[in-house]
């Protein structure tokens, strides 16, 4: 009798935890000039319930993680890139070998002194400041109701609804972008 507990309980336990998929993943280094520091400094996370492992990077960026359940398996950065606070989320099948490539900027992406012009199109007409924090709009009107600038001028109705700005949020961070172009929709 007590044989047949221990069978039957090695086979619940075989049957819940199939722990057959792999994981091969890159990270796609967005700023190149760190690649040495970055090969020899980062480490991949995973959660996968209640366990957490963690693999250095390789000289090619390259990771993997092999047994891992069926199941849905977080993965982290460390150190943490640019824009930070991010994560992935990944499902894996019974024998699932997934191949995963994460985009990684060791040092913000983003400087206050680039100036406003756009680095895809090498211009600055379509280009928005972005606002951070509570916004809203200003509309002036003088007393016929015609619009008009701040300073007071009669501006064209196309002006007065122009958009000006973008909204970045309210949440404020030491690395965000301040320009956005609205001709390659990209945030710089
Ligand atoms: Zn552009």
């Amino acid at each position: 009798m007590k044989k047949c507990k221990i069978l039957y309980f090695l086979f619940i336990s075989l049957s819940c935890l199939s722990q057959t998929g792999k994981l091969n993943g890159k990270l796609i280094l967005k700023d190149p000039e760190n690649y040495k520091k970055v090969s020899e400094n980062t480490f991949i996370i995973l959660k996968d319930g209640k366990r957490i492992d963690s693999v250095k990077v390789d000289d090619k960026l390259a990771f993997n993680f092999e047994k891992l359940s069926t199941d849905t398996l977080k993965i982290f950065v460390s150190p943490e890139g640019f824009p930070v606070n991010r994560y992935y989320i990944i499902s894996l099948k019974e024998n699932e070998i997934k191949n995963f490539e994460i985009p990684y900027s060791s040092v913000c992406p983003f400087s206050k002194n680039t100036g406003n012009i756009c680095p895809v199109c090498k211009k600055n007409d379509k280009v928005l400041p972005i606002v951070y924090g509570f916004t809203m709009k200003i509309k002036y009107r003088d007393k016929n109701g015609n619009p008009i600038n701040k300073y007071g001028k009669v501006i064209s109705k196309e002006e007065d609804e122009k958009i000006t700005s973008k909204s970045g949020g309210c949440v404020v961070s030491d690395c965000q972008p301040n320009w956005f172009c609205e001709l390659d929709q990209i945030d710089f």
